[in-house]
């Protein structure tokens, strides 16, 4: 029997309504994780600006470049992710699809390098590099299309830079301040680039366990929509579905099929007598009992009350009064006084093998008939046709 009480419901409603909100509305939380993760990203890019910044600042120290472009630069940038965390936290951009504005942010950023490129091109190869970072820090939730756009906007105003002027795009390395902080470049381009790539492994980590907590949960639904609450064995619609599906399946290969409707006998009386509660446990005990005892081809399900349903496939009338007559005195043999004292349980079972012009109507019709009769001669009894 598959352990009912195993479950976890919070869990799995806390996976089911994440996966609702991401279909409709987003949910509070859902803003409140997207604007965490917004922000996290902002933060990042606007880490990488005070970066370069200070590195134009050496450069303008060794006199390579100007402390104006270093501050403008700086300024630019700053103001640019202070731009998109206010339109972050004030969830303006939840309202779009792409809610981390991917394409708009990497568009700034691209023009401010461009734009730099041509301002100062005698530092001109830190914004090269940097350009790589936009995109890098862009394909963390670029989709093709974006991809597409960002790439060719980039290899467009690269064209005009290297083509349509004849600025010389340098790599400073005249005197030793010029080559550290170029050095640092390097090392600091090549860290970011590292830092971006950790960032998307533990991102797709995460989805990737996301994914397999959405399957956990879904098999645990359709467990859940099969299996009986109480005693775990197949609900009414479930047992149901199997019956047709094994009265389908000897139609076509010719192979006999049996079904035992089982009642379990005086259960009002076990109710009035030891109390509801204890009744639920016969139950569970019964079922237990049931599914130690027969093969794994049998379907066990539960009919309705203390009633339940056996299907029995590539059975014959002989072998399957065998299995039933050995579950019924099983059943009778057991020590019901472990679930309380002075307990007896006993079953009764109506006994059909399908016919070719069979319906599950009509055989269900038949074993409740002949369940009837086992209960007519006293109880504790299978009877067959
Ligand atoms: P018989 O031998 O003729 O079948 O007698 P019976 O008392 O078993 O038959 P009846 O159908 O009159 O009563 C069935 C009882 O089973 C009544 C109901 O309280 C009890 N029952 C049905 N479902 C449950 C359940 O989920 N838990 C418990 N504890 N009792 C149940
Ligand atoms: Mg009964
Ligand atoms: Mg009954």
């Amino acid at each position: 029997m598959r352990g009912i009480a195993s479950s976890a419901p919070g869990s799995l409603l806390g996976i089911l309504g994440q996966t609702r909100a991401a279909d409709k509305q987003p949910s509070p939380e859902t803003i409140a994780r997207r604007t965490r993760q917004r922000r996290q990203m902002l933060d990042m890019i606007g880490l990488s600006y005070v970066i370069d910044a200070a590195i134009l600042l050496i450069y303008a120290y060794a006199g390579t470049t100007t402390y104006t472009i270093a501050g403008a630069y700086g300024a630019c940038g700053l103001l640019s992710v202070a731009l998109f965390i206010a339109l972050s936290e004030t969830s303006v951009t939840d309202r779009f699809r792409d809610h981390y504005f991917v394409t708009q942010q990497s568009s700034i950023s691209l023009a401010i390098m461009l734009v730099f490129i041509y301002l100062a091109p005698e530092v001109g190869f830190l914004f090269l590099c940097s350009i790589f970072l936009v995109f890098t820090f862009a394909a963390l939730r670029s989709t093709p299309r974006q991809t597409i756009i960002g790439w060719t906007t980039a290899a467009v105003g690269l064209t005009i830079l290297f083509l349509l002027t004849d600025k010389p795009i340098a790599m400073p390395h005249e005197t030793s301040l010029e080559r550290l902080a170029t050095m640092l470049v390097f090392i600091l381009v090549l860290g970011r680039g590292m830092i971006v790539g950790l960032f998307s492994s533990s991102l797709h980590e995460s989805l990737y366990r996301r994914g397999l907590e959405l399957k956990e949960a879904y098999k645990r639904i359709e467990e859940l929509a099969e299996l009986d609450e109480l005693t775990g064995s197949l609900n009414r619609r479930s047992i149901m579905h199997s019956l047709d599906e094994e009265i389908n399946r000897a139609r076509h290969s010719n192979i006999p099929c049996a079904i035992a409707l089982i009642d379990l006998d005086w259960f009002k009386r076990i109710n009035d007598q030891f109390g509801h509660p204890v009744g639920d446990e016969a139950l569970r005990a019964f079922a237990i009992t049931v599914f130690a005892n027969i093969r794994s081809i049998d379907k066990f399900g539960r009919y309705g009350g203390e009633e339940f349903l056996l299907i029995l496939p590539e059975t014959s009338d002989s072998a399957a009064l065998r299995i039933v007559d050995r579950l019924r005195k099983i059943v009778a043999s057991l020590d019901w006084t472990a679930i309380s004292q002075n307990m007896a349980v006993t079953m009764s079972a109506g006994l059909a093998t399908l016919r070719p012009d069979d319906t599950a109507d009509s055989i269900l019709a038949r074993a409740d008939r002949l369940l009837y009769q086992a209960k007519d001669l006293g109880r504790n009894q299978v009877v067959s046709t």
